[in-house]
């Protein structure tokens, strides 16, 4: 005898359409950050039916589950075929984060350093996710100034940046930050010498530079050497999110990002990846997609995207008080303050306006490089397909938003986050003793500075929030950010 549910599954999927409802739109190009809209239902239902056909399926084991493999090979080929490089081998992983950490993790035991030791160097514009590779790792980052102005580094500053156990050069196209592109001819030039690897982190761009057009410069294989590539497919590639295409020049860099185990009585542990059991999910629903949009999908959807891109781009521009920053190639760019105008617009201001206005863009925080130059606060746009549709309504929403700010000062911090920075510049606190913090403290200081983590889905003025991550030391906001958002699963 089966005992009844304790819901119905319409019930269940009720309630669940309920939490969705708290969601922000994912599709119809009203938030431009997250989420990857190519505007065709049919893509999502075509993806959905992929997934639910390899749902049960194991992809940690090719010999018993064949045909995930076989969807894998296909993949990398078009990756061969798109990014120029007729015998790349690779592997479709979980994510660009995961990408990035294989991608360190390939090269460092390919030039044969053990694990503790070796550097990395990459542009202060490269992903988060480096620093994440390289904590998880025990590699060092050096992270080297790029001109505030361009957003890139010189070749010179990349050359006398690398040391004596350098193993990787990072170059991203674009980068997240401000959308620019890396000098990536210049970076292979350095790294050829050098004799190290070089990694593009296209991530980002991946999916989409390959239709860019004939003035894009040159990023993938064909640029002498890179020796590793990676491409997020749940970008815009379009899949749900849970893949990327992470590919080597050579075999044996692609070898060496295996974890391989004989060593106890279990299984042979062989991952490619960082996980064990793996879903198959987003390998089956990238081969979908992929196969149904071929090359010339692709190339469509670029061009509108290229098309909405660079009208947004102009119009943003021309907006009294704010400019593009540097030269993006692709789709995505960032607004600062435009330091000439008469009366500038703050970028968070701004984007706090423009969301009145319907449309989610995303505060980036001002930051300062290593070598003491500043990159301003800024505002992130990621241009989809779907922008295309909703353009004139966003230019619309983007001026009159600056109307409304024009000259207002940058937020503040909340006030408790501010006598906490004047603690730490007077001295009279030490940043290691709040990094010593125990989670209930950390919370109750939090809820102090007006940002209660449990008034879940409550106003959150972002601004101030951004601002306080420019005023406090880093580590002590990174702190501060976990307790946030670590409050918002405890059950
Ligand atoms: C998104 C992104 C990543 C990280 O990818 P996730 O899929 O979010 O883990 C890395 N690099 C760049 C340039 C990106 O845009």
């Amino acid at each position: 005898m089966t005992t009844p549910p304790q819901r119905s599954a319409a019930e269940i999927l009720a309630e669940l359409d309920d939490l969705r409802a708290a969601d922000a739109p994912t599709h119809g190009g009203r938030i431009l950050a997250y989420v990857y809209d190519a505007g065709r239902s049919e893509l999502d239902d075509l993806a959905a039916a992929a997934i639910a056909r390899v749902q049960p399926v194991n992809a940690l084991d090719p010999t018993v589950f064949e045909s995930v493999a076989a969807m894998e090979r296909e993949l990398i080929t078009f990756g061969r075929n798109i990014f120029h490089a007729a015998h790349a081998v690779g592997t479709v992983t979980s994510g660009g984060t995961e990408s990035c950490i294989l991608a360190v993790k390939a090269a460092r035991d390919a030039a044969g350093l053990a694990p503790g030791t070796g550097s990395v160097v990459l542009p202060s514009t490269a992903h988060a996710a480096f620093t994440k590779a390289a904590n998880l790792l025990g590699v060092r980052a050096i992270r080297l100034s790029v001109n505030p102005q361009t957003s890139v580094p010189t070749p010179e500053s990349v050359a006398a940046a690398i040391c004596d156990d350098t193993f990787l050069l990072v170059a991203s196209a674009p980068n997240y930050p401000t959308g620019c592109i890396d000098p990536i001819e210049a970076f292979g030039r350095i790294a050829g010498e050098r004799g190290i690897a070089l990694h593009v982190d296209a991530c980002l761009g991946g999916f989409a530079l390959p239709w860019w057009g004939a003035d894009t410069p040159a990023w993938d294989f064909r640029v002498a050497g890179v020796t590793s590539l990676s491409a997020d497919l749940h970008k815009y590639g379009y899949t749900p999110k849970g893949a990327s295409l992470l590919l080597h020049t050579d075999r044996d860099r692609h070898r060496a990002q295996y974890f391989s185990t004989t060593d106890w009585p279990g299984y042979p542990v062989v991952n490619p990846t960082l996980l064990g059991s793996r879903s198959a999910a987003g390998i089956a629903s990238s081969w979908a997609i992929t196969r149904f949009l071929g090359t010339d999908g692709f190339a469509e959807l670029v061009a509108a995207t290229r098309d909405a891109s660079q009208s947004l781009i102009a119009a943003v521009d021309a907006i009294d008080g704010l400019r593009v920053v540097g030269s993006p190639t692709g789709p995505v760019f960032a607004v600062a303050a435009d330091p000439t105008a008469d009366v500038p617009v703050d970028p968070h201001r701004w984007a706090a306006a423009v969301a009145e206005r319907g449309f989610t863009l995303q505060m980036q925080p001002a930051y300062t490089q290593p070598d003491g130059t500043d990159l301003p606060a800024t505002t992130h746009l990621t241009v989809t397909p779907v922008t295309a549709t909703v353009r004139t309504d966003l230019v619309d929403a983007c001026r009159r938003a600056a109307d409304a700010v024009r000259g207002q000062a940058a937020a503040k911090p909340p006030a408790a986050l501010s006598d906490l920075a004047a603690a730490f510049a007077d001295g009279t606190l030490a940043v290691a003793d709040v990094l010593a913090l125990p989670s209930e403290a950390t919370e109750a200081a939090l809820v102090a500075a007006g940002i209660d983590p449990h008034a879940r889905g409550g106003p959150l003025d972002m601004a101030a929030i951004i601002a306080a991550v420019h005023t406090l030391p880093r580590p002590v906001t990174a702190k501060m950010l976990t307790e946030f958002l670590a409050a918002f699963t405890n059950p």
